[in-house]
């Protein structure tokens, strides 16, 4: 049984605290490593070194520190087909899904080799008699980053890459279900000319969270997960003094206008509901057609696409759409949601209920389901179901439609499919949702934009990646300076104004 470790100062070390959590093959229902779950004495020792190692960091200049990255993009490109396998093998999507978690992280690194231009302060000459004043943006220190696992590469870069750019250490906590990608990408960083300590990875679950909302050395820390524990760390960190942004779950709607591309809106719908299992915080999970008819047509279209999904282990190459449940725990919770949605009263158009694969009849494979006419009040239509189920809700109108949208607790994402200038910029105007897609099922924004919900879907001000990422990795520190030559004779009582 391969033992997995922590990373720290350069190097890979075996936990200590004599508890270990179970690393599975979703695939399988095999287990295949074994994780160590650090204690708070291992969390503080990652401390002390990250506070260690970072002032001569910080020191460096930031296009050095740029340099860093660009080679940890070549190392990621070199290593690709490697890490998407390892990222598979855990977490169970297929190899291309895979590919693009660890792209959509390499583009926010990408982003971040700007830092030399990012973290540029600002000057004002003459700001009074003999008197400049500049602005500087900082490094905080120890900063600190807690990560899911359904993105075990790209999250973890969106937190690490504009920290480690603008000169923090970085302690990253990866979820402990797929844990060997994170360490990887300490392992490239390391290679690409990081100095021991500016990265670590200590792995673990609440002892060593906990361990790090209560260290008084760290400074930040980021969060991407589930809204209950976003909501506990977000209140815990800001209790301790901490800058804090947490991103928790979604319940992502697409509208169906009448006047859409039916077809495009089921193809759209389908690879949005079901990739990746439904695994995904910008997953749409809530289709709203906009009247009966449009209802019908929807329904037509996408029963056949959805009955054709292959779903399968990421070994069979391209012959899968879509691969098993991360744990035989998420497995249960997807099919207790469904039989709500049944006894509740939606009908269960199609039902991926006791899907069987041979050779894998104990992986934890979900069958694609499809629910016609939920109501607003079902658990399935409520809660995140996080599994490839896809919820129709249909409404008689476009303002009962945004309503929905609108009075649902989370903000993550949403989409609208139209044909209509009008319609489309009413919705992105008035919608309560942190990003919107037009025609565009996942809108995810690109590196150089930032990515954040609102609602229940995010905790804290600032968004991830993009200019946001910058601001919340430094903090800004404003000098004023005056030369004797500007100097008048005399003292000063009252507060000083620029005449
Ligand atoms: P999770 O909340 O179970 O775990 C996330 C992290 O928190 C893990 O590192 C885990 O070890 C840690 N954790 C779990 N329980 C904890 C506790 N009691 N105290 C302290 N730490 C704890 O989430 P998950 O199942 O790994 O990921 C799926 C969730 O993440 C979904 O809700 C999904 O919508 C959300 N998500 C959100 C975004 C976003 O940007 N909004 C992106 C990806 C995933």
């Amino acid at each position: 049984m391969q033992q997995l470790t922590h990373y720290l100062n350069g190097a890979h070390v075996n936990g200590t605290s004599g508890r270990f959590a179970d690393v599975m093959n979703p695939a399988t229902g095999e287990v295949q490593a074994q994780v160590p779950l650090a204690s708070t004495a291992e969390v503080d020792k990652a401390v002390e070194l990250a506070a260690a190692a970072q002032p001569a960091w910080a020191a460096t200049n930031p296009q050095r520190r740029a340099r860093v990255l660009m080679k940890f993009v070549d190392l990621l490109n070199r290593d690709m087909d490697k890490l998407a396998e390892a990222l598979s093998r855990e977490h169970g999507k297929t190899l291309p899904d895979a590919k693009g978690d660890v792209q959509r992280g390499l583009e926010v690194v990408e982003y971040c080799i700007g830092a030399p231009h990012l973290l540029k302060g600002e000057f004002t000459d003459s700001a009074g008699p003999g008197i400049d004043m500049y602005s500087m943006r900082q490094a905080l220190g120890v900063t600190a980053g807690i990560t899911p696992f359904n993105f075990p590469a790209m999250i973890p870069m969106w937190m690490f890459a504009p920290a480690i750019a603008c000169g923090n250490a970085f302690i990253l906590k990866p979820s402990e279900r797929d844990p060997s990608v994170p360490l990887m990408l300490n392992e490239l960083m390391e290679e690409a000319g990081l100095p021991p300590g500016i990265l670590q990875v200590v792995n673990g679950d609440k002892e060593a969270v906990d361990a790090l909302l209560h260290h008084p050395v760290v400074q930040s820390i980021g969060f991407v997960g589930s809204t209950p524990i976003a909501e506990y760390i977000y209140s815990t960190g800001c209790a301790n003094g901490k800058r804090v942004q947490c991103f928790g779950g979604a319940k992502n709607h697409m509208i169906i206008m009448p006047d859409a591309d039916m077809d495009q809106a089921a193809d759209a719908l389908v690879g949005a509901g079901y990739g990746a299992a439904g695994e995904r915080c910008m997953a749409i999970s809530v289709a709203v057609p906009v009247g009966d008819e449009t209802a019908d047509r929807l329904i037509e279209k996408l029963v056949p696409r959805i009955e054709k999904l292959k779903v399968g282990p990421y070994t069979a190459g391209n012959d899968v759409d879509y691969g098993p449940i991360v744990t035989a725990a998420a497995k249960a919770n997807i099919e207790r949601l469904v039989q709500t949605g049944i006894d509740q009263g939606a009908e269960l158009v199609v039902d991926g209920r006791n899907f069987k694969l041979q050779g894998y009849e104990d992986g934890f494979f979900v069958g694609p389901h499809l629910f016609d006419r939920a109501t607003p009040d079902m658990d399935i239509y409520q809660q995140e179901i996080f599994g490839p189920v896809l919820t129709t809700v249909r409404a008689q109108t476009y303002e009962e439609a945004i309503g929905l949208a609108m009075d649902h607790e989370y903000g993550n994402g949403t989409a609208i499919f139209t044909r209509d200038g009008d319609t489309a910029r009413d919705f992105a105007n008035r919608i309560n949702i942190g990003m919107v897609g037009i025609n565009v099922p996942i809108p995810v924004p690109l590196a150089y934009h930032t990515f954040g919900g609102w609602k229940k879907s995010v905790f804290g001000d600032l968004n991830q990646h993009g200019p946001d990422a910058f601001k919340f990795y430094t903090r800004t520190k404003t000098v004023t300076a005056r030369w004797p030559s500007g100097i008048k004779e005399g003292g000063e009582f009252s507060i000083p104004v620029m005449e």
